[in-house]
Order: C-alpha cells, then structure tokens, then sequence
C-alpha cells in the first residue's frame, strides 16, 4: 500500500518533509494512494526535467528495453518519451524494432549520468524497500534489547 502526502484543498503530491502546500498553504494530509498509474507517473515527474528541447540519451534495442529505460529515468523524476528510430521501416503496432529514449534538454545531463551508471554496474534490480512490517519488528527488536540491557545493568544497583 502506498500513501502519499497531499493538499486536501488542490490534491497535489507533496515530499515526506513539508507540511503545507506551497500553493494553498493549508497542512498536507496522508491520503491512501488508490491513483492509477498514469496518475502516480505523472506525480513523479519533476518539473524542471521537462524543460528545452528534445534530446536523445539512449537507444533501446526494443519496446521492453525502452520501457525499462524509460521507468528508471521516472524513478529519478524524468519524464521520456520512446520513439520509434528512424530508417527503421517497422510498422507502429510491432514491439520489434529500436526505439530511441528522448528526454528535455534540461534532463539530459542526469538522465546521461543515471543511464552511465547502468551500464558500467550492468543491469541493476530495483532498490529494495523493506515492507513496513520489518520495520516495525526492527523497531520493536531494538527496543526490547535496550530494555534487557538496561535492566542488567540497573537492576544490581535496585
Ligand atoms: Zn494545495
């Protein structure tokens, strides 16, 4: 389950660390996330990664590849588009065929470095979030062992 933080008066998504929308200046609430996913893309992407014209950062050997491109650029904030390379005479429902992975200007440089990174530590899964559960337990482990420790070192003392 994700849950976002967001303004209650204009619904806009807001970073873990504020507490009021920048726009309406009313305190963010935590609502349950139940967008779709076109929606939860589009929350992602930062604004000053769609700036300047369009430029190419990568070339995708195929659809999956593009879109795998595509979602680690998202992960990071920038928005892409996949388009089908040109001279490649493959008609458009086909998955088959090179795609080229088109960023704006004002992304290019750190889409370049995400992408770099890549390449050189060959294919990286996705970072691993533990579930809130394991946190949980961490938490409560940490806790119960402070108070052991505490109580054999205080209780001699009582
Ligand atoms: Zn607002």
């Amino acid at each position: 389950m994700i849950w976002l933080l967001v303004c209650p008066v204009c619904d806009a998504a807001h970073e873990p660390h504020e507490r009021f929308c920048a726009d309406c200046g009313v305190p963010l609430t935590f609502v349950k996330d139940n967008t779709s996913e076109s929606t939860r893309r589009a929350r992602k992407v930062k604004p000053g990664y769609a700036d300047g014209p369009l430029v190419r950062v990568a070339t995708a050997r195929h659809q999956a590849e593009a879109e795998m491109i595509q979602n680690l650029l998202l992960e990071e904030g920038i928005p892409s588009l996949a388009r089908r390379t040109g001279g490649f005479d493959v008609p458009d429902f086909l998955a088959a065929g090179p795609r080229d992975i088109v960023v704006a200007a004002s992304a290019e440089e750190t889409a370049r470095e995400i992408l770099g990174d890549r390449r050189d530590d060959g294919p990286q899964l996705p970072p691993h979030r533990h579930p809130t559960w394991i946190r949980a337990l961490a938490v409560t482990l940490s806790v119960l062992t402070l108070a052991a420790f505490a109580s054999s070192v205080l209780l001699p003392f009582t």
